[in-house]
Parts: structure tokens; sequence; C-alpha cells
């Protein structure tokens, strides 16, 4: 017997606040020195998290004279631990998720940044190594954890694993389904037709979908979609886009020959499409979105176009070899804080 009707819960924005609330959040994570680098007497730290968690000094050559400061919404250096960067940058949006809407939380950064580690790692005490679960499974932890407590909603959580490679949507959890089809439902919602490689490559985006469908019990009905909730029949459905984005070095880095050419072209072409877009939401006067450029941004495309919650890690890595990349990501990062000016501007 399902309980009287209840109204639903209020919704609680944990960062996201008045003007703020259609900005991307953005969070730099600097990885500690790997035990190669440290073996290296010529590998230099050039990144320096400032005290205020909130700004990263990049110094060439470690100079104090030649740098460049850049301001985030947090900047989280090597003693940060999974757990910390899952508090800043991840639960919000899942809590969020939790609530009906749709969120994402994408990595950022050169191969051997620390996306996979930030987003995945899950090996815990091996005598080895022992490192710790990254957001995916914290995510799907904290989601459960929040199902099972809340004794007056009824939850049907439902998950996918995609792989974007060469502008090719592969079902991860199903190598035998290839090449899907982004398609848009009646609602305006975007689904992929036909979801099941294996591995993952830094050549590819991966992609979790975390879908939460919450039947509700209360008076909403599905004319009701405030706040920019999708309400169908009494059931608030939220959905958590995790994207682990292929590596973002430019194409000498990654061989400018055959195979590794024409890979290294399709992530510049859909990592500048994905520019583009955060970009376009940033300046009022672009009226077009591109996000049609290329497969990522068209999945995506509800969470970087509309009222949805997006939180964007920019991994680096804190040695000069790799000082290049290293500024390229943290300029990314730049534009991207700027999604919601127009809000702002309003707001003012
Ligand atoms: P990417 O996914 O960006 O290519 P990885 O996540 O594979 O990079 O990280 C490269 C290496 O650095 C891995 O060996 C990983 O375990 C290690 N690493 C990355 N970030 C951290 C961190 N915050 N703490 C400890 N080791 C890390």
């Amino acid at each position: 017997k399902p309980p009287p009707d209840m109204p639903p819960s209020p919704h609680k924005s944990h960062f996201l606040q008045n003007s703020d609330n259609e900005r991307v959040k953005v969070t730099v994570r600097s990885r500690p020195l790997t035990k190669a680098e440290e073996s290296r007497e010529d590998v230099i730290p050039v990144v320096f998290v400032n005290p205020d968690k909130s700004t990263v000094t990049v110094r060439r050559k470690g100079s104090f004279v030649d740098y460049t400061e850049f301001k985030f919404d947090a900047v989280l250096g090597a003693s940060a631990t999974q757990a910390d960067v899952y508090a800043v940058a991840a639960q919000p949006i899942v809590l969020d998720v939790l609530e009906g809407y749709n969120g994402t939380i994408m990595a950022y950064g050169q191969t051997g940044a620390g996306k996979t580690y930030t987003l995945a790692d899950v090996v815990i005490n091996d005598a080895i190594q022992s490192r710790v679960e990254g957001i995916i499974p914290r995510s799907a932890a904290n989601i459960f954890e929040y199902a099972s407590n809340d004794k007056n909603h009824e939850y049907h959580i439902s998950m996918s694993y995609i792989q974007i490679y060469m502008e090719t949507i592969q079902d991860l959890l199903n190598p035998e389904t290839t090449n899907l089809q982004i398609r848009e439902a009646e609602d305006g919602g975007i689904f992929i037709a036909g979801v099941h490689e294996n591995a993952h490559s830094s050549r590819s985006h991966a992609i979790v979908i975390i879908t939460v469908e919450k039947k509700t019990f209360s008076l909403l009905d599905s004319t009701n979609s405030s706040e920019g909730r999708r309400i169908s029949k009494g059931i608030l459905v939220g959905k958590l886009f995790l994207v682990d984005l292929a590596g973002s070095e430019r194409l000498k880095k990654s061989g400018s020959e055959g195979l590794r050419a024409v890979e290294a072209m399709s992530v510049n072409m859909s990592l500048t499409a994905l520019g583009k877009c955060i970009s376009a939401r940033a300046d009022p006067s672009i009226t077009h979105v591109p996000f049609r450029d290329s497969k990522l941004t068209r999945l995506l495309q509800e969470s970087l176009g509309g009222n949805t919650k997006t939180s964007l890690i920019i991994n680096i890595a804190p040695c000069c070899d790799h000082i290049q990349e290293t500024l390229s990501s943290l300029k990314f990062g730049i534009r991207a804080m700027k999604v919601g000016s127009r809000a702002i501007l309003n707001f003012e």
C-alpha cells in the first residue's frame, strides 16, 4: 500500500546557489609524483597548490618570476584523498540526482594525469598497491545507501557503461553491441538505442550512466517540470553521467602516424566540441550551441545545455615534463568556470 501523498522533499542545493546555479563547478586535482618521476633528477615540480585551496600556481622551471596563477572552485594537491575529492567534486551532484536532477561529473586531462584513478580506482589493501575507491564506486554506494534508508519511496536504479571511440559508441557491458545510436525521447531526454570491448583506452571517452528512478507517491504529475526536474507519471528520474574523457594531449605527444594520428584527431575534435559547447554557454551572444559536432557533446547535451549540475575535474601532473599539457588543461578549466556568467549578469 503506498504511503499517503506527501510533498516532494524541498530541493536543497549543496553548493550551487542563486546565480551560481547554472555554472559548471571546476575542481583541479594535481596528483603526487609517481615513483618513476621521483627517481629522476631532472624532474622538477612546477605545480603548487596554494593554502587557500582554490588557486594553483604553475612555475616555469620552478621559477618564482615566470609563473601563472589560476583560480578555481577548488584545488586539491598530492595529499588530497579519494574521499576529499568525492566530497568536493561529486557528492553534491549525486545528492541532486537523487532529487530528480541530471548531473555530470567529468575528468579532463592528459593521459597519466590521474583521471581513471580519480573516477574509478578500487584496488584496496593489496600488498603492493593500496589504491582506494574513486568517484564511480563511491557514487554508487552513496546512491544505494540513500535509497535503502528512504522508506517512503520506491527506487529503480540502473547502470550503463559505454565508450565513445572514434565517433563510435560501444557498450562496455556487452561487447557484441557496437555502433549504438543516440536517440531523442519524446520528453526531450537523450538515450542510447541498442545498449553492452571492454578495456577502456586512453583514446576513448568512457561513460558510466546511473539512472535513478524514484517513485514519489506525491501529487506531482507529468506536466510539472519545475526546476529542471523531469517527472513522468509520478516518478522522479535523475541521471548521473560519470565521464572519463580521452587524454587531452596534443597530436605530437600521442604519435603522429597511422591509427594513432586518426584516433588523436578524433579525440581532439570531440574535446574541442566539448570546449565549444561549454564556451557557448558562457557567452550570451552565442545562440547556437554546437552539440551535434560530436557524439560526446550530443550525449552530454542535456547535462551541458540546461538546468543541470556539472562538475568538471581537471587532472594535472605536477612535474616539468608536462607543463604545456598542464597549462592547456588549466585553461580548459578556466573556460568552463565562465559557464553561467549570463545568469550572474541577470542576477545583478
Ligand atoms: P589517466 O586516467 O589520466 O591516464 P591514471 O589514473 O591512469 O591516469 O593515473 C596515472 C598513474 O598515476 C597511475 O599509476 C595512478 O595509479 C597514479 N595516480 C594518479 N593519481 C593519483 C593520486 N591522486 N594518488 C596516487 N596515485 C595516483
